[in-house]
């Protein structure tokens, strides 16, 4: 548990022993004939034999309980890896990175991915959750902040009295402050639907590409 309804899980990967993937890609979980659920990788490539998932599991629906029943030695079985919410490492394009609570997890995959391989580049996450418990993962990127100077760490939560109520217009105040300029700006954003319209029409409105936002939909 990283909060009271937030659980982390580690898959050994058996058959076949590694499982190849892009740091960004999600597993898809069957729950019945054309009944699945997505979760993305929250580990990098480098472990291929082992991934790590990341799941809100408030939601209470039925990948919740299949999280929240999960036991050690348990066998699951699941198709992977999908998912073209990818970083492009060849892009020479500064990179900002937005995430809305759990959609953190791709996100991390990428970022801790590209630190552990000598990616030398400047970046930038915008993060939100409603408290600090939501905020999972908060300690590695203040981690990263030290290591690395050129990543910029910026989260914010709604439980501080002037803190944004809600994802969306959190994430959307955050990026419009933080990106006074859209020039040679590619954009990776993952959460709920709202945020992510919000966060590409105000990336928009400065003047960014449509395609420079690349998004990913948990909800
Ligand atoms: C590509 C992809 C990757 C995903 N990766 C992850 C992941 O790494 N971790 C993770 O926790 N979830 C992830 N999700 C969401 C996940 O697939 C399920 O939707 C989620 O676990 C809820 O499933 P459920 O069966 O418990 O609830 P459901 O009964 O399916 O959902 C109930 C309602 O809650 C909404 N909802 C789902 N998730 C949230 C949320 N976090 N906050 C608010 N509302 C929500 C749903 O849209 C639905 O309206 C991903 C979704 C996609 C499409």
């Amino acid at each position: 548990m990283l909060s009271a309804d937030i659980i982390e899980v580690d898959l050994d990967v058996n058959q076949p022993a590694e499982l190849s993937f892009e740091a960004g890609q999600w597993i898809s979980v069957p729950f019945g004939p054309k009944n699945v659920r997505a979760y993305s990788i929250a580990s990098t490539p480098l472990s291929s034999r082992r991934i790590t998932l990341c799941a809100d599991v408030a939601p209470g629906g039925i990948g919740s309980a299949w999280f929240r029943g999960l036991a050690a030695e348990q066998a699951v079985e699941f198709k992977a890896p999908f998912g073209g919410f990818v970083f492009r490492r060849d892009d020479p394009r500064r990179s900002l990175f937005v995430a809305e609570e759990i959609g953190i997890v791709p996100i991390r995959s990428m970022l801790t991915w590209l630190y552990a391989t000598g990616f030398g580049r400047p970046a930038m996450l915008a993060y939100w959750a409603r408290d600090p418990e939501w905020l999972v993962y908060d300690a590695e990127f203040r981690s990263l902040v030290r290591r690395y100077p050129g990543f910029a760490y910026h989260p914010a939560v709604a439980s501080t009295s002037d803190g944004p109520s809600d994802g969306a217009s959190g994430l959307a105040a955050a990026v419009d402050r933080l990106v006074p300029d859209v020039a040679r700006r590619v954009a990776y954003v993952c959460g709920g639907e709202s945020m992510i319209h919000r966060v590409r029409d105000v990336l928009v409105a400065k003047g960014l590409d449509r395609k420079s936002v690349k998004w990913e939909k948990f909800w």
